[in-house]
């Protein structure tokens, strides 16, 4: 049976890459009936919105979407679709694996970090105002159920993926009242899984250690901000952002879509690297229970780093189309 499933190709190289996954999850053999939708800013021109209803709409009634980047226009009263579509469809797990890819020169060998990012509230709340002229406040807003759903969240990954330790990233020596309610809500829930070992980092420790030895991590889970910071430096320790993929997860609906943004300086050239949005269709296949489908482009994908093709953001040549090419016959043959 087709799965019917919501395809958002976004803006800048969004389409490029949306474009070079399909081709990736053809070739696996998935049977997918796409449901395309636009959104982004490329939509706000035409439609004065940025997401226009039927995207929801159209998310809702197929419980899963895979998305390329979206871009908010700057300064012209646009709220971010991103944190609009985590907000409404309550996606409120942000899963982003940072794991080192064959052939590419790793800051560690061997990293494999998974970050539990909490997407629905934090600074992101778009709590902002300006108290008086020259004086702004922003509300860093953080709640006990927010806190426990997403520690049940990672400590349930840890679990179900076989990790062995979950470590809560923080700052509550200065936040000790919203950051000390997330410490004390992963107390609390990591009574419930005596397996995984629990593990507390200040969250400028957690920057230190990932840069000295990114090897000691397994799990995180933290907060909005931190979670968006630290997971693009961990694009960086294993070769940048056209490889992290990342999925928003929450009880009715799930959205696949890479970390990385729209890379307007290279949009429209044909050199975008699609790795990141073909991970994060792989993590889509798991989600849907195709795991067999998902395992051979893992396998193309491995073998297609391994024997060195490569896009310019990683020092190689190849052009989108022609990594996708390689991909796609390495998937034929896995
Ligand atoms: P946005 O405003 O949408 O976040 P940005 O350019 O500020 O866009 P990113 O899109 O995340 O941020 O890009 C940061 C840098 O990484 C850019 O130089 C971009 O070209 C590069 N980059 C990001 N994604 C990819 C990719 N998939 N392939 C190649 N380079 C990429």
């Amino acid at each position: 049976m087709a799965h019917t499933i919501t395809l958002i190709p976004g803006d800048g190289i969004g389409p490029e890459v949306a474009d070079a996954t399909r081709r990736v999850l053809d070739a696996s053999g998935v049977k997918i009936e796409w449901d395309v939708q636009n959104a982004g800013a490329a939509v706000a021109e035409k439609r004065g919105t940025t997401l226009p209803d039927e995207v929801l709409a159209s998310i809702r009634r197929n419980k899963v979407a895979l998305k390329g980047p979206i871009g908010t226009p700057i300064g012209k009263g646009f709220r971010s679709v991103n944190v609009t579509l985590r907000q409404a469809l309550d996606l409120y797990a942000n899963v982003r694996p940072v794991r080192s890819l064959p052939g590419i020169e790793p800051r560690f060998e061997g990293t494999d970090i998974v970050i539990v990012r909490e997407n629905t509230e934090d600074l992101y709340a778009g709590l902002e105002l300006m108290i008086m002229p020259g004086v702004a406040q922003s509300i860093k807003l953080i709640t006990e159920r927010a806190c426990l759903r997403i520690c049940e969240y990672a400590f349930d990954y840890a679990e179900r993926m076989n990790r062995k330790r979950v470590s809560v990233v923080h700052k509550a020596n200065i936040m000790k009242l919203s950051d000390g309610l997330l410490l004390e809500c992963f107390r609390k829930v990591a009574l419930n899984h005596p397996r995984i070992e629990p593990n507390e980092v200040i969250v400028d420790a957690c920057a230190m250690q990932m840069v000295k030895n990114a090897n000691k991590l397994d799990v995180i889970v933290t907060e909005n901000l931190y979670g968006d910071i630290l997971s693009d430096l961990g694009a960086g320790l294993v070769g940048g952002l056209g490889i992290v993929p990342g999925a928003n997860i929450g009880l009715d609906a799930a959205v696949f879509e890479a970390v990385h943004g729209t890379a307007p300086d290279i949009a429209g050239k044909g050199i975008a690297n699609p790795t990141a949005l073909i991970q994060s269709a792989v993590m889509m296949l798991h989600h849907l229970g195709e795991h067999a489908a998902a395992q051979k482009i893992e396998n193309g994908l491995l073998a297609t780093f391994e024997r060195g093709t490569r896009t310019a953001d990683l020092g190689g040549t190849a052009t989108t189309d022609e990594l996708t090419r390689a991909v796609c016959e390495a998937v034929g043959r896995a």
